[in-house]
């Protein structure tokens, strides 16, 4: 299948270097001239295991120039969904999908503005990898990649989708209910995320004071009930799952703690700010989810002013 990966960095340039060794044509786009040059002149540097590859990967910022394509990866920061989709349109056939595997919630409706709803997929991806320079991606780690139809149906599509994941290396399933999915990845960023950004802790160290564990329970029991109004079914104890996860990532920093580190703008307003906007759409008060996102909006614009 002949990919497009909007966006080359972290993410875009993993599934698009495993892609390129797989066999398959794939393209990424990126507007950064600085990824372009170090690709062009010297190829992806993929680190991953302690090991070091060298792939040589199709790259432009000029979408016009690649022609009709099968697959549009968006693997941009959500904040820049809407720009990227609206790139990516000539690329667009009869039978081209759009699929996610973005964090948080939120992006359908922005993929949505540009593209037929029928052709739109959505997923999740429990790989994990950071962009260490110009071309230079940190394979950081492994787990199981869920796409899916937004309603749920097994389509010959997404088949193909993930038979070309699968043949890369990226262990990868066709979910018959990836809203549920999508939102078990949420709860655990709404419990992890902002608060590590806020504090500056890594992710592990806020299961060391009280006051952060409270503050975690808070954040995701009120996701859960936004979750169950919406009609998600989430299984097990989320809270327990989120402790697990920051437990198994306890060296790290999320994300949105690394965001905050290099004064960058966040995805809070798909993750804790996402709960917000659904809740009030349900009338459902989730004060604790408000505050932590108010915080990190005037953090975050005092980033902007400041620059
Ligand atoms: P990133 O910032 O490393 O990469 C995004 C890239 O998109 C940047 O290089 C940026 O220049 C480029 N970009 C911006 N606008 C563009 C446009 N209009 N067209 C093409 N490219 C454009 O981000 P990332 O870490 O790869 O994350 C991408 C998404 O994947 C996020 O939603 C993130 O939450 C999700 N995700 C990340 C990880 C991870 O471990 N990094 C894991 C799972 C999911």
């Amino acid at each position: 299948m002949k990919t497009v990966i909007m966006g080359a960095g972290a993410m875009g340039g993993l599934f698009g270097a495993l892609l390129t060794l797989s066999g398959e044509e794939t393209w990424l786009v990126t507007p950064r001239k600085d990824h372009i040059d170090k690709i062009k002149s010297e190829g992806l540097t993929l680190e991953e295991q302690g090991k070091i590859y060298k792939i040589n990967v199709n790259i432009t910022n000029d979408v016009t120039s690649i022609g009709k394509a099968d697959l549009v990866l968006i693997f941009v920061k959500t904040y820049q969904t809407e720009k990227a989709v609206a790139d990516s349109l000539s690329v667009e056939k009869d039978e081209t999908v759009f699929l996610s595997l973005q964090n948080g919630i939120g992006n359908e409706e922005v993929i949505c503005k540009y593209v037929d709803r029928k052709k739109v997929l959505l997923g999740v991806t429990n790989h994990g990898a950071t962009l260490l320079g110009p071309g230079h991606i940190f394979h950081a780690g492994w787990g199981q990649t869920h796409i899916g139809e937004l309603d749920g149906r097994i389509t010959e599509r997404a088949l193909r989708i993930s038979k070309m994941f699968q043949k890369a290396g990226i262990i990868t399933e066709v979910s018959d209910s990836i809203y549920d999915l999508i939102w078990e990845k949420l709860l655990i960023n709404v419990g992890i995320n902002a608060l590590t950004a806020l504090t500056g802790l890594k992710n592990g160290q806020l299961l060391d004071y009280p006051e952060t564990l409270r503050l975690m329970e808070l954040l995701v029991n009120e996701a859960l009930e936004i979750a169950r109004a919406k009609g998600i079914k989430i299984e097990g104890n989320p809270f327990d799952k989120v402790k697990k996860v920051a437990e198994a990532t306890r060296e790290n920093r999320s994300s949105m703690g690394q965001d905050f580190d290099y004064r960058r703008r966040t995805e809070i307003d798909s993750i804790n700010g996402a709960i917000v906007r659904e809740a009030e759409k349900l009338r459902i008060p989730v004060p604790c989810n408000r505050i932590i996102t108010d915080l990190i909006k005037v953090i975050e614009r005092r980033f902007y002013q400041s620059q």
